[in-house]
């Protein structure tokens, strides 16, 4: 709706180098896939991962960019072993300040944070600072340290687009760019929409009863495992308003969530004078990247057309609180505000993992969150520092939930054995 896309045609545009963080998960891989598509606008320079030599090795091959970062020590040298091998040319790079480090880099233009969980914070940070172009796929930086990070992008002087499909959606049919107050430039409420995931429709019974492989199975959209078990349980949602509250300087009460299934609707902004505005697509990351990358003007992302009389009727309802208590969370802890909802994030970091390694119910996933917010001191936001600590102290609360549930469990079975 804003800055009318200029002649890509005509255009000549000088090539920009990017930096991809979390090159080898479903974003990083999309993103690639997109950067394919206009080698003349763009130049791989750094592609980081944590463990996955075998993936980042391929990349590189492919990509052949000035570095590569791995998390760990063994991995970067595995890594480097095998591209000497080859022969290649890329710097192989080790540790989370390196991580920083090609975020930061001068010659970097554009960084596609795209690492999942709090992991990604220090490295959007340090884009942020450098004032670079940043595409934000990961919204934990928002949900853990909203107020700092908009503080270094404004500092800094970085240009900050949103990737998550319904912010970028919004991002597409706000008036202005700028962040600014939403009712002085109109709007009355934003619009999240949700699929609902695989248990849209389950009842409470059935909910306590999903497995992993159920909640691994999302109808519409291909994810890593973190953000598919979050989308099942609604937190995903729950992180997404926090989000949506950083990025537009939107109140709470401005944040409305609707179930919409079919996920053709990517989000809407509801005007005062009654117009929504809504931008609709296929479910394919590939459009918000490639709107992220290309931004203001249009690229072709590989993405097929909407066929509309295909699709033929679009639905919607409202979350239910009941079954999806993340959601409820999630706005309580917006409202609580503070440190708040950074250990929320940690809590269900914990909770997330522990339910993908099977040892806890799906539905214990809110309970965990629950009794660690509730544990927790709220603390208004001084400094990244600050927060690292709330992250790992909510972090040992909910292992110390998980650990004192397991010999609560272990009880009650010595009970039963014993009768
Ligand atoms: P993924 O699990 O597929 O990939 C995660 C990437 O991060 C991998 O490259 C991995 O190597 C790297 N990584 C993991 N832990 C790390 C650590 N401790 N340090 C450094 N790197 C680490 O995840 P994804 O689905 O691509 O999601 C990435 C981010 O984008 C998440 O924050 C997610 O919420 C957000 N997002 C994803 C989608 C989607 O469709 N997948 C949509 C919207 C937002
Ligand atoms: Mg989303």
């Amino acid at each position: 709706m804003h800055n009318a896309p200029t002649d890509y045609k005509s255009q000549q545009v000088a090539v920009q180098n990017v930096t991809i963080l979390g090159a080898t998960g479903t974003i990083g891989v999309q993103t690639l896939a997109v950067i394919s598509q206009h080698p003349q606008r763009f130049k791989v320079f750094a592609l980081t991962a944590s463990t996955n030599v075998k993936s980042l090795f391929e990349l590189c091959e492919k990509y052949t960019p000035q570095y590569a970062v791995m998390l760990h020590a063994d991995a970067a040298a595995e890594l480097t072993a095998q591209l000497k091998a080859i022969g290649a040319s890329t710097i192989v790079l080790q540790g989370e300040s390196a991580l920083s480090e090609v975020a930061a880099h001068e010659e970097v233009d554009v960084v596609m944070a795209a690492i999942v969980g709090a992991a990604g914070l220090h490295p959007a940070m340090a884009a942020a600072r450098a004032g670079k172009r940043i595409l934000l796929a990961n919204k934990e930086t928002l949900v853990m340290a909203g107020n700092l990070f908009m503080q270094a992008v404004v500092e800094g002087g970085a240009t900050l687009l949103p990737i998550d499909s319904e912010h970028n959606a919004i991002f597409q049919v706000m008036p202005s760019a700028k962040r600014e107050n939403l009712t002085d430039i109109g709007v009355k409420r934003v619009l999240l929409t949700a699929s609902g995931g695989p248990f849209r429709n389950a009842s409470l019974a059935e909910l306590h009863a999903v497995t992993r492989a159920q909640a691994l199975n999302h109808p519409n959209w291909v994810m890593g495992p973190k953000i598919t078990i979050d989308s099942a349980t609604m937190m995903n949602k729950g992180l997404e308003v926090i989000e949506a509250h950083w990025l537009f300087n939107a109140a709470p009460s401005q944040i409305d969530v609707v179930i919409h299934p079919q996920s053709i609707i990517h989000s809407m902004v509801e005007y005062i004078d009654g117009s929504v505005l809504a931008q609709l697509g296929n479910p394919d990351m590939r459009t918000p990247i490639a709107y992220g990358l290309g931004y203001p003007d249009r690229l072709v992302s590989g993405v097929s057309g909407l066929d509309l009389l295909k699709i033929g009727r679009l639905d919607f309802c409202a979350p239910d609180p009941i079954r999806f208590p993340c959601l409820r969370l999630a706005y309580e802890a917006l409202n609580a505000g503070g440190t708040a909802p950074a250990i929320l994030n940690a809590a269900n970091e914990i909770a997330v993992e522990a339910f993908l390694a099977e040892q806890i119910g799906f539905m214990d996933i809110p309970v965990i969150i629950e009794s660690v917010l509730s544990a927790s001191q709220i603390e208004a936001v001084t400094s990244i520092e600050q927060l690292v600590a709330v992250d790992t102290s909510a972090r040992q609360s909910a292992k110390r939930w998980l650990k004192d549930q397991h010999l609560n469990m272990h009880k009650q079975t010595l009970k039963v054995v014993i009768k």
